[in-house]
């Protein structure tokens, strides 16, 4: 079969031929139709310090799929062959505590497709039957490729009650963009989303009724004066990773608000924590999708409204993935979806 793998440590990925996985007696073989390319997949191309710290090589890359199960393992009874799907990418032990108690999104043992295990940018796919989230028809492939980040967006949207509540969102990358549309949908009172990227705000408004700020050029002071807030945001999701969207942020929150931090600094961050402390604000760590509560949750609002189908910016047919890596790293885009099919 076709696999996009990191076959050497150096920057790049490279279209490779593999054999198709022999699955377990516990798996499935999902045969991919369409990938989305994750900010976590662009490391690995570059090949930074945490991918050389993380992945091994060679490795299958990829992680973010929709497909049909084309073969089952001869202990899975509750899916059937030509079912579309996505899944779970995060394989996750049985044995710690946190999965006994049934938080398996938190089972410190957690391995990454397409990070640390074979990955889905192929033809092939093997997956354990217990991470298969079976697809609607409503749901088309290319939805079905981005619910692993939709699923991020859900997770880190839903930490706190958003109901008519006022949002900051920081970072208007794809994550970003479609937590806002979810805050939107879910009943929040104004959403504001900052980037430094026109092009992303840009992208932020045609996909969600929110106000874009580009905070080299207005304060967020005069934003919460603007729309006649009393004091400043209730709740804040930190989605760019950035030291200065993160002062940002504290700063424009009300007493006692309530932060999500999805975002990943590049390195140790200085925080000012007497501030957050003065102003009483609980932070929360976020970290993928709850496993299965998110994606029963994600699947749900898709079916009654949500729409996050403009996020999709770019197309192409999986031989011409350098481009679509190309478009990827250029920030001009939203999501990128790779089709296997052809
Ligand atoms: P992205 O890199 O596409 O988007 C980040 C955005 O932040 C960009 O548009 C960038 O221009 C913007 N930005 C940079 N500086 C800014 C500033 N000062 N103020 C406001 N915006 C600024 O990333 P993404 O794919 O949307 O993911 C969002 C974040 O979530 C990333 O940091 C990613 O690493 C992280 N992430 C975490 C998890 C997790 O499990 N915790 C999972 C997936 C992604
Ligand atoms: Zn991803």
């Amino acid at each position: 079969m076709k696999a996009l793998c990191k076959s050497e440590p150096r920057e790049g990925l490279w279209m490779t031929r593999a054999p198709v996985p022999e699955i377990g007696p516990d798996d499935v073989l999902i045969k991919i139709h369409k990938t989305g390319i994750c900010g976590t997949d662009i490391h690995i191309w570059n090949w930074d310090e945490w991918a050389q710290n993380t992945v091994p090589v060679p490795l299958i890359t990829g992680h973010e799929f929709a497909g049909e199960i084309v073969e089952l393992g001869r202990n899975v009874t509750d899916l059937t062959i030509g079912q579309r799907c996505s899944g779970e990418g995060h394989l996750i032990g049985k044995t710690s505590r946190q999965s006994r108690s049934g938080k398996f999104h938190l089972d410190p043992a957690t391995r990454g497709i397409g990070v640390n295990e074979q990955g889905a940018f192929a033809q092939y796919l093997r997956l354990p039957a217990f991470n298969v989230v079976p697809l609607p028809d409503t749901i088309s492939d290319d939805i079905g490729a981005i619910l692993d980040p939709l699923g991020n967006a859900v997770h880190t949207a839903l930490s706190f009650d958003l109901v008519g509540e006022d949002v900051l969102i920081t970072g208007a990358g794809p994550i970003g963009i479609m937590a806002a549309a979810v805050a939107r949908h879910v009943g929040a009172r104004h959403v504001v989303i900052t980037d430094v990227n026109p092009a992303r705000l840009e992208l932020a408004a045609k996909v969600a009724d929110v106000v874009p700020v580009d905070v080299r050029h207005e304060d967020l002071a005069d934003v919460i004066a603007r729309l006649k807030m009393k004091q400043g945001f209730d709740v804040g999701m930190e989605m760019s990773g950035n030291q200065i969207a993160l002062d940002q942020m504290v700063e424009a929150m009300t007493m006692g608000g309530r932060i999500a931090m999805l975002g990943i600094p590049p390195g140790k961050s200085p925080v000012d924590w007497s501030r957050i402390v003065f102003k009483a604000i609980t932070v929360k760590g976020v970290y993928g999708r709850e496993i299965f509560e998110t994606w029963y949750k994600m699947i749900a609002m898709l079916e009654n409204g949500l729409d996050v189908s403009e996020i999709i910016t770019h197309r192409f047919d999986v031989d011409d993935f350098q481009t679509g890596f190309a478009t990827m790293k250029s920030g001009a885009s939203g999501k990128v979806v790779l089709d296997w099919t052809g």
